[in-house]
């Protein structure tokens, strides 16, 4: 008998059909003899909806109300999935993050998980019940308000509570059958991966392969919870996110672990370009003062090489596309001290990233990336590296091209079509 932490995306659960078919589904879990958890997201795009009509009431909500807001989604799903399973005879009971002992720091609207103290989980798996846990949500243990995790945060709740009850597996239930070697949506080709490390699916996770939020990568990472990422869809096996080693080769040889994980992709920045800077020491560090303490996080940076004649460099970065008007505010209030001459903004921007834990020992990865770029005819507007990633920045509207040459470049297609997307709408 295991402990398995199931989580369902909202795309799992969009409609009531969708809770019965997800209910049926953790009801033959439990009937086989697992004791199983489930933390469940908010009902399809519900939070979308939600922050769209907060912006009808007005354009900057308070981030204490809009976090009680939001997780209204996930408390509405939670409470239907319970109705659900008690339907079919198995016993099921709903918590809010709160009740689950999910306790977090004060940042609203991108909490972090600070403590998980889950005795009324424990004590329902020990009256053999199942308990479903409401994602994305927590409390602050000082002042009692209510939190929310982030975009996406459902999984890291999952992880969480794995890590804090040291469940078995954490199984994320999805709409496609578990990690692939690029978004299905925009590479049909892309092919399953049958297990991945950590560190790539952080780098995956952290350079825009939604499938897993990048904060559930760490949690998983620093507990050492094994993640089995799976379609709620199909009855595949997905992929496994874990530092052990693979099963061993028909002969018994390791099996070799491929040189690219995969190529991720990113929609959500912006590029903003400091023009005319003084080309001389401390005004670098000042603009970075400035936007850091706006409480904007930066991504790539580039300099170019001052012009001879005018000693004025111009100083380009990319950050959250959701983070442009605080930053660019920031940096227009400090235009007289650093010096510059004008900021431009320019959110039509796309990031393409190779990641691949085996480029640390192969040569020539960014050559054939880079080549791969040229022959589609893209442009390369900023690069940046890490041990095991090259990212680059494109134009937005050039980004899917851009992910599919590069793909096929590094020979990651599959022959077999395995990459189905079963529902959700993207968004
Ligand atoms: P959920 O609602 O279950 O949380 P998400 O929409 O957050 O689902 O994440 C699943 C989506 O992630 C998929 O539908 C797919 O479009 C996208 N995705 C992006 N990159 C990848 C990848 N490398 N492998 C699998 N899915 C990916
Ligand atoms: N409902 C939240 C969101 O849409 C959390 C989640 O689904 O993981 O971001
Ligand atoms: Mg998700």
């Amino acid at each position: 008998m295991a402990l398995v932490v199931q989580k369902y995306g909202g795309s799992s659960v969009s409609d009531a059909a969708s809770i019965k078919r997800v209910a049926k589904r953790i009801a033959a879990a439990k009937r086989a003899g697992d004791d199983i958890v489930v933390v469940v997201s908010a009902m399809g795009d519900t939070t979308d909806e939600l922050i769209d009509l907060a912006q009808q009431i007005t354009p900057l909500p308070p981030s204490r109300e809009m976090d009680i807001l939001l997780t209204a989604g996930e408390r509405i799903s939670m409470s239907l999935l319970a109705m659900a399973i008690n339907n079919l005879g198995v016993k099921a009971k709903s918590f809010t993050g709160q009740q689950a002992g999910v306790i977090t720091d004060a940042v609203h609207g991108r909490a972090r998980i600070v403590d998980v103290v889950p005795h009324r989980i424990r004590e329902t798996i020990e009256r053999g019940q199942v308990a479903i846990v409401a994602g994305f949500q927590g409390v602050t243990s000082d002042t009692n308000d209510v939190t929310t995790l982030g975009r996406g945060g459902s999984d890291t709740t999952a992880v969480a509570l794995a890590a804090g009850l040291g469940a078995d597996v954490c199984e994320i239930y999805t709409d496609v059958d578990g990690v692939f070697s690029a978004d299905p949506r925009i590479v049909p080709a892309a092919r399953k991966l049958d297990r991945v490390s950590y560190d790539e699916m952080l780098e995956l996770a952290a350079s825009g392969a939604k499938v897993l939020v990048l904060r559930c990568v760490e949690y998983a990472r620093r507990y050492g919870v094994p993640v089995h990422v799976r379609s709620s869809f199909s009855t595949h096996t997905g992929t496994l996110v874990t530092n052990e080693p693979a099963a061993e080769g028909p002969e018994g040889a390791a099996v070799e672990q491929p040189i690219i994980a995969g190529v991720a992709h990113d929609r959500s920045e912006a590029k903003i370009t400091v023009v005319g800077v003084p080309d001389v020491p401390g005004k670098a560090a000042r603009i970075f003062q400035v936007v850091a303490g706006s409480g904007v996080n930066i991504d790539m940076i580039v300099q170019n090489v001052s012009a001879a004649a005018t000693g004025l460099t111009d100083i380009s970065f990319t950050l959250p596309a959701t983070d442009g008007a605080t930053a660019t505010a920031a940096l227009s209030e400090h235009q007289p001290d650093i010096g510059f001459q004008s900021l431009q903004y320019d959110d039509t921007i796309g990031k393409l990233s190779l990641i691949g834990a085996g480029m640390k020992s192969h040569p020539g990865v960014s050559a054939k990336l880079f080549a791969a770029l040229s022959d589609a005819g893209i442009n390369i507007e900023m690069i940046s590296t890490s041990e095991i990633r090259i990212s680059v920045v494109t134009r937005a509207d050039s980004l899917d091209e851009a992910v599919r040459a590069v793909h096929t470049a590094f020979e990651l297609d599959s022959d077999q079509q395995e990459a189905v997307v079963y529902g959700g709408t993207g968004r």
